[in-house]
């Protein structure tokens, strides 16, 4: 934040050029000043305007004098109370330069505390007597006021679609390095804070950092400041400054570059869309009549972005606050969209004691507004979006869930004779009529055959249940439909009434509870699956479940998977409907053609619910076709944790081979016998070949034994099923099953190369796999995937400790169409084969984003002029031929701008993607290398004699024995169970078990391998046996894939955070 104010009005240059065009103003807003726009000043500059002009994309704010008050009057203020000569302050900050304690503060170099010191030091020196100005800040910051208006505007700006930024000089404290940020910032795309970045207004650099952050150019940016000085920084830019010499006049500016008001911002709401706009002077004249509003108030109508279905508005004017609701436009499925049943069901439950907002009246004279549509209170309060509830505490959570479930009960206990609603629906069977409707609404609307749904459609209607009462049902019962009391747990209002009648109410159970089997990014309906609900204080299914029928007095609902089912097949027909509007051009929502689109996605999660029920203990059956299932508990299958697009069923894990599907076992046995026929065989011939002169190029007989692994189908095991569900480029295994397989390559160093299986290219592939595009894939993917090529990631470097992803130094910069890589790297496994054509290179592209933002990766050819290979490292003196671990550097290399994967800023993300399966590949084979260990110290010991006896015979040899079987069964459990974590609920959840298999099976495989070592003698650390170099790879990966105290910090973090006292 800056106090010094310029004299130089050079806000307006801008607005010059324009001076013959003219305004349209908005209209005025109840409470609010109107913002005279001076006709003939300024140009309105959005799409579609007249000449070349670009769109204005973005609107950036600076702080005090603008959002916030100025701070010259209240350092004013602060003079007069201190004693001080008037304007004091603002003359040492004028003049103490760059290095004053004012510059210094603004730039983060010190803190509000160092800063009260020096500012006073500077202060007594100009004034010739001693003032202490330390309470200065501290002053400002108790005295300075919001300032509301155009707090309004911001929110208006970004509710319309617009980005919004924050730009402000401002400062930060010692005690908790916490900046000055008295404004929320969720109302901004981008926060600038010249004290977090090291620079500020007007130096260009700050300017470039929050317009490389938003992604526009400056030319499609408005920019508000006080303060002249920032302004001309702006301009000379490319921004387009609006000065603020005082809200109003400012607002005036801004307006004219929009069509929509800037006032009268209310939460969840935009300006009414186009073609939903409502006539507001028969909505005027319709009020009158009501007895409502006289005809000199203006009435604020926005509409709500919530609602896919039937339009609604915030209808404000003088002192009331209403909410419209009507039907959509257009022609409308039959029954569908019925507000004025809304309007009856919610009128007779708000005297029965269930929470709704009061009605006003209904309209069905379509005259008014087109449509019938009824007014209701404005209920003031909380809606919830997001199910996970960010921000609240596991108690603060648990009770909004048991609120929740409060009122499901208390709609389903009004008795509908006493509450005169015995008519709103049929009695008696309603979940047969409800798959009868939507099965006919979704064949109206039908635009390409859903297979799931067709099933449902078969299914559901031969094994609906009885159910054992009828009561009203919302229809659309779910978190983001209620409002709740701003500081209690309490539910003030059910909202969305349109899909309510009499019916079954555990169908409204089960749809409640559709969150807890979507993912929490799943597009428009967000779901808590795989969150950890115990720790976030959220029920499982089970135990809502549980709660309403203790709540409700009735015995544990059984068949739940039916109306999961059920529950998921209505919300895809509704979708559908949704998306069929879309395409007409009749929905009601932005968002609706893509809520259409995952009318698929929930339909085949509605059938996952029927294929994955378990078979019955005994008897029966429950055969997909249309048995019925028999009464079953839900608590006996219900997995809140499944990931819904996991293609992999929950099952057993199968520690041994023989529980593995018939292919696998077919595949580890195919496998073992490869092992024995071609590889060991030739375990002694590679190694002498890594110890020859041609060491850096490849054995020859690594392409037979390819060749022949390939033609047996032994190829490309590795890539797991879930990122490859269409097996288009991997054999199509789950982790669990390729862990068995795995195991059995690592008995030797050669293996995995040989099946196309070895790191690096693995992490590689599937990064590309995972993450490229489709030239990308073409162009290295698939030679990969061919082992023609190999590849290797560079990431490590020797100048910061790299463990730490985020400290890697290398940059990565854009010089028109091209990327400029430089960068000093080590360790680059594989780097020095003549085979390796392509390196996946991680550098910083913007130092100034988010710490975990700020990296990318990008495709380097391994031929580009610039990449350089400095030396092979060695590692306990061996170098590892052909590929090495090498120090390389990049220096001046380019290469397309379409080599970056993903875009930029997404590198960390893709490093946390590559340590998935990948990494866990490495435990696996250490299983195997521990397993040959223990057989080579078993064979020895039973066959060389000291003291008179077989080493076998020895106490110490057979505890060693016995130690290393049990080490070696306890890692070999820990690193299944991740790999089936992995298949099962996600690499997110498993992320504890994936920590501790990379710790605990690298140990294992050190501490085993050493006592096989120990028992052979001499001959252990040669090379005649595997076990020096099992035991080095065991030592490496105790590092390279990660120290294991990274891991271990992970796994005590996750550790800590459950914090649970059971
Ligand atoms: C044989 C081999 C092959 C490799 N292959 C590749 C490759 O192909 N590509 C690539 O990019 N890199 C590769 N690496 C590098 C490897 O990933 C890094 O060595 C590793 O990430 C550690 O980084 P660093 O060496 O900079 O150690 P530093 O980050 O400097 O860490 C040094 C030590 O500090 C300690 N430490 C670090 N963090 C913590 C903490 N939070 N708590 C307690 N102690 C901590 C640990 O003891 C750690 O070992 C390879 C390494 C080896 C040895």
């Amino acid at each position: 934040m800056s106090v010094i104010r310029a004299s130089a009005c050079i806000g307006r240059l801008h607005l010059q050029r324009w001076t013959h065009l003219q305004v349209i103003r908005p209209a005025a807003v109840p409470g609010y000043p109107s913002f005279q726009a001076s006709t003939g000043q300024i140009k309105r500059w959005y799409a579609g305007t007249e000449g070349n002009q670009p769109t204005i994309k973005a609107v950036i704010f600076d702080m005090g004098g603008v959002l916030i008050s100025q701070p010259a009057p209240i350092f004013a203020a602060f003079e007069e109370s201190s004693g001080m000569p008037a304007g004091l302050l603002l003359d040492v900050i004028r003049s103490s330069g760059e290095k004053g304690a004012w510059q210094r503060l603004e730039t983060g170099q010190i803190t509000v505390e160092e800063f009260g010191k020096e500012f006073s030091k500077e202060c007594s020196e100009k004034a010739g007597r001693e003032f202490d100005v330390s309470g200065l800040l501290p002053h400002f910051e108790q005295n300075f006021k919001p300032i509301h208006e155009m707090i309004d505007a911001v929110q208006c700006i970004k509710a319309q679609g617009y980005k919004t930024a924050l730009l402000t000089n401002n400062w930060k404290h010692k005690q908790d390095d916490k900046s000055l940020l008295p404004i929320n910032p969720e109302m901004f795309d981008v926060v600038v804070e010249s004290c977090q970045v090291g620079m500020r207004k007007p130096s260009p650099g700050i300017y470039e950092t929050c317009l490389q952050q938003l992604k526009v150019k400056p030319e499609e940016c408005l920019f508000l400041d006080d303060i002249g000085r920032n302004l001309k920084g702006a301009k000379d830019v490319g921004l387009h400054p609006i000065k603020v010499d005082n809200p109003n006049q400012a607002l005036n500016d801004l307006s004219s570059y929009f069509t929509f008001p800037l006032q009268g911002f209310i939460e969840g709401t935009s300006a009414p869309r186009k073609g939903l706009e409502i006539p507001t002077d028969s909505l005027k004249s319709h009020l009158k009549t009501l007895g409502m509003t006289s005809t000199d108030d203006a009435i604020n109508i926005r509409q709500y972005k919530h609602g896919q279905s039937n339009p609604t508005y915030y209808v404000g004017f003088g002192d009331r606050h209403l909410v419209l609701r009507k039907k959509p436009p257009g022609k409308l499925l039959p029954s569908a969209h019925a507000v004025e049943r809304e309007y009856l069901i919610m009128n007779a439950l708000g005297k029965h004691g269930v929470p709704v907002p009061k009605m006003v009246s209904l309209c069905e004279d379509t005259s008014v507004v087109g449509t019938p549509f009824y007014l209701m209170d404005h209920v003031k309060g909380r809606v919830f979006k997001d199910p996970s509830l960010p921000g609240f505490t596991a108690s603060e959570r648990h009770d909004i869930y048991q609120a929740m479930c409060d009122v499901l009960c208390r709609i389903h206990s009004v008795d509908i004779n006493k509450a005169g609603i015995q008519e709103y629906g049929k009695h008696g069977n309603y979940v047969s009529r409800q798959v009868k409707t939507w099965s006919k609404q979704y064949k109206a609307s039908e635009t390409h055959e859903i297979a799931a749904m067709s099933k449902l459609m078969e299914w559901l209607p031969q094994n609906t249940p009885e159910a054992d009462a009828t009561t009203v049902v919302h229809g659309d019962f779910r978190l983001d439909n209620l409002i709740f009391h701003p500081d209690k747990p309490e539910v003030l209002a059910v909202l969305d009434w349109e899909l309510s009648t009499l019916g079954d109410p555990i169908s409204d159970l089960a749809y409640c509870g559709l969150a807890h089997y979507l993912q929490p990014d799943f597009p428009i309906l967000r779901g808590i699956s795989g969150c950890n609900l115990s720790e976030m204080g959220i029920p499982t299914m089970d135990e809502f479940v549980t709660q309403y029928c203790q709540n409700r007095g009735i015995p544990i609902v059984t068949n739940m998977p039916f109306y999961m089912a059920f529950s998921f097949f209505r919300v895809a027909a509704i979708l559908q409907g949704v998306y069929k509007r879309s395409l007409q051009g009749q929905a009601s929502s932005q968002n609706a053609k893509a809520a259409g689109l995952l009318a698929e996605e929930m339909a085949k999660l509605g059938w996952s619910f029927v294929e994955e029920t378990p078979p019955p203990s005994t008897g029966g059956g429950f055969s997909r076709g249309g048995r019925v299932p028999p009464k079953r508990n839900y608590s006996m299958w219900s997995n809140s944790r499944r990931q819904y697009s996991t293609q992999v069923k929950p099952g057993l894990l199968a520690s041994e081979v023989s529980g593995l599907s018939e292919r696998a076992q077919k595949l580890h046995k195919q496998l073992q016998e490869f092992m024995q026929e071609h590889v060991y065989p030739i375990e002694a011939t590679l190694n002498e070949h890594q110890n020859c002169e041609e060491r850096w190029t490849h054995h020859p007989v690594m392409d037979t034994l390819k060749e022949k692994a390939r033609s047996e189908g032994l190829w490309n095991l590795f890539l797991p099923l879930e990122a490859d569900p269409d097996c288009k480029y991997g054999a199509g295994l789950t982790n669990m099953e390729y862990a068995h397989l795995c195991e059995i390559m690592g008995r030797s160093i050669y293996a995995s190369e040989v099946f196309n299986c070895s790191a690096p290219d693995t992490g590689n592939m599937e990064v590309l796999v995972k993450y490229g595009n489709t030239q990308q894939k073409k162009q290295w993917l698939q030679p990969l995937l061919d082992g023609t090529i190999r590849s290797c990631y560079a990431m490590t470097e020797p100048a910061v400790a790299s463990s730490d992803a985020t400290n890697i130094q290398s940059d990565i910069r854009q010089a028109g169409d091209t990327l400029v890589l430089n960068g000093h790297k080590w360790w680059i496994s594989g780097a020095n084969d003549p085979r390796c054509k392509v390196c996946i290179f991680m550098g910083k592209t913007d130092l100034s984003a988010d710490k975990h933002k700020q990296q990318s990766m990008v495709i380097v050819p391994m031929e580009t002029p610039g990449v350089k290979v400095l030396r092979p490292l060695t590692v306990f003196g061996f170098q590892d031929p052909p590929g090495g671990h090498v120090e390389m550097v990049f220096e001046d290399v380019r290469v397309p701008t379409e080599n970056i994967i993903l875009g930029p800023g997404r590198g960390f993300e893709i490093a946390q993607g590559r340590l998935g399966p990948g990494r866990i590949h490495h435990c696996m084979r250490l299983i195997g290398m521990s397993e040959r260990a223990l057989e080579l110290m078993v064979h020895r010991v039973q066959n060389r004699v000291a003291f008179g006896k077989p080493l076998a015979d020895q106490g110490t040899i057979q505890a060693d024995i016995a130690e290393s079987r049990m080490e070696i069964e306890q890692a070999r459990l820990l690193t299944l169970k991740a790999a089936h974590m992995m298949d099962t609920v996600g690499n997110k959840v498993a992320a504890p078990e994936i920590a501790m298999i990379k710790v605990a099976a690298p140990n294992v495989a050190q501490r085993v391998i050493d006592r096989a070592m120990q028992a052979h003698g001499g001959a252990g650390l040669s090379s005649d046996f595997p076990l020096a170099m099992f035991y080095s790879w065991a030592r490496i990966l105790r590092l390279a894939d990660g120290p294991d105290e990274v891991h271990r910090r992970a796994i005590a973090k996750m550790e800590l955070r459950k914090n649970i006292l059971k």
